[in-house]
């Protein structure tokens, strides 16, 4: 998921559950839904996505911006690989095809503290689709910089953990006052200080799981030297990062590129979302101009989804006096809610909750809060920034992690009904094939062995979270460190 996180509001369940229970429930009418908003999402895997994508539409809306050019993103990429220490000889080879006019595939998530292998994977997954594509896309990965950072998931990174009662412990960027929330590119690096406290919850849980792992199985693949060696390649990879990065969001995805460019050898280019959006004024005024045909495009999607059954989030369905942005204040970084000040939508207004500034924002000054800026002061709310994707980035497909099939599934319906082309996505999810390894072969055992079923529940919790692709890559770099085929371990999304 990239977006919005911190939006969503208590309904009926999650999404992802709501629409499991219509598919049981109206089939046909879930079917038909999903058919003829996003057909691609009934793709399984892998190669029938990158088949259907050759034959995808483009948008040729009369009156649509041009797509941005990407020498414009070219810039942003090459001065972060430059400071990422990532500017190999295929991320160079990349930007230059990129800027040659290649065509594009794009990522875009957080960028997470540790993150998962859903998130890290996405690079692995784009470039075995792009590798099935005649044209041999680039790949881009727009790294989301402009959500706020107070969203659990960006601050925790979950490894599983044998030795701990609840299956899994938590290494965690340095915990955020709950008056510190500010938009993610506006939070300051951790000193490098901090970097023994951040990662040794890391190194204390490897140590109790691999005594523990040794009483289970007897002998071990795994030994303390190896595990060292392990962990000292994550902590110079974390201290590197540090050093080089501006703020948390920086050395996060510089932490990430770096598994990508280095570890995982993929030609991903990153670009940071918030310079990225400062080329976009032309496109939010387009938005921002049909802004009355958007409205009902979303109540009637809603409705319509409401209609099998569906209750969209609130946070995606705005109230009509709300306006589809948000402001970033200037003093404090804080992310200010913007309302439509008349009713011909003409001009929007808010107030800084925290330092009581307030702005106005019309659709003729737009640009002043974007090309003008070290980085954009006006940030697309989700839907916004879905349907930027399919029209304003100018990329041919897509690659998300499945826990945005919610923000995807409503956007891409609004998208159509505005007669715009969303942007073909795979949503996918970490399925690993083949054996188990010897961590998740001990966890099993464990929880055979266990008698008390909190213990049991704990050993299952630990096995699940091994196997699954929810778990920071930092425990697949510890205990599964061959990465080959990572691409082909994802799996769609029906
Ligand atoms: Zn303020």
């Amino acid at each position: 998921m990239r977006q919005g996180l911190s939006e969503s509001t208590p309904r009926r369940g999650s999404f992802r559950s709501q629409w499991d229970l219509v598919s049981r429930t109206a089939p046909r009418e879930a079917r038909y839904f999903q058919a003829s908003v996003a057909p691609w999402l009934g793709q399984q895997s892998i190669s029938d996505f990158a088949q259907y994508l050759q034959g995808a539409p483009r948008s040729e809306l009369k009156g649509l911006p041009q797509p941005i050019k990407p020498l414009v993103l070219a810039e942003f990429a090459l001065n972060f690989h430059e400071r990422a220490g990532t500017l190999t000889k295929a991320v160079r080879s990349s930007i230059d095809d990129y800027t040659s006019g290649r065509p594009s595939m794009r990522i875009a998530h957080q960028p997470n503290f540790l993150p998962s292998l859903n998130v890290t994977g996405q690079a692995a997954v784009c470039e075995s689709i792009a590798k099935l594509q005649p044209s041999n896309p680039v790949q881009v990965f727009l790294i989301v910089d402009y959500d706020l950072n107070n969203d659990r998931r960006y601050r925790h990174a979950m490894i599983p953990s044998l030795s701990s009662h609840t299956g899994y412990a938590s290494l965690c960027a340095p915990p955020l006052r709950k008056d510190e929330a500010v938009l993610i590119f506006g939070e300051k690096k951790p000193s490098e200080k901090d970097l023994p406290q951040l990662i040794q919850p890391l190194h204390d849980h490897t140590a109790h799981d691999l005594a523990i792992i040794r009483q289970v199985c007897g002998v071990t693949e795994s030994n303390r030297y190896r595990l060292a060696e392990r962990q000292a390649i994550i902590r110079e990879h974390l201290l590197f990062s540090l050093r080089n990065g501006t703020t948390l969001a920086d050395v996060n995805s510089i932490f990430l590129s770096r598994v990508a460019n280095l570890l995982l050898g993929l030609p991903t280019i990153f670009v940071p979302g918030s310079l990225a959006l400062r080329a976009l004024t032309e496109h939010l005024e387009y938005l921002w101009s049909i802004s009355g045909l958007y409205n009902h495009a979303c109540r009637k999607v809603a409705a319509e989804l409401e209609g099998i059954g569906v209750i969209i989030s609130s946070s995606l369905v705005l109230a009509e006096n709300v306006a589809p942005f948000w402001v970033v204040c200037a003093h404090d970084s804080s992310r200010i809610a913007m309302g439509w000040a008349d009713w011909q939508r003409t001009k929007a207004t808010g107030t800084c909750s925290r330092c009581h500034t307030y702005v106005e924002v019309t659709s003729r000054n737009i640009g002043d809060f974007l090309h003008g800026q070290e980085r954009a002061k006006l940030i697309p709310r989700v839907v916004w920034d879905d349907l930027l994707d399919g029209f304003a980035w100018g990329h041919m497909g897509g690659c998300s992690y499945r826990g945005g099939l919610e923000h995807y599934m409503f956007t891409t319906a609004v998208a159509q009904r505005l007669g715009l082309t969303p942007l073909p996505e795979f949503l996918s999810e970490y399925k690993p094939r083949g054996p188990l390894n010897e961590y998740e072969h001990a966890a099993q055992q464990l929880e055979k062995q266990r008698t008390s079923s909190r213990e049991q529940q704990a050993a299952r919790k630990a096995w699940k979270l091994a196997r699954s692709g929810r778990a920071s890559v930092a425990y697949s770099l510890l205990w599964k460190p061959d990465f080959k085929d990572l691409g082909h371990s994802f799996q769609g999304t029906r």
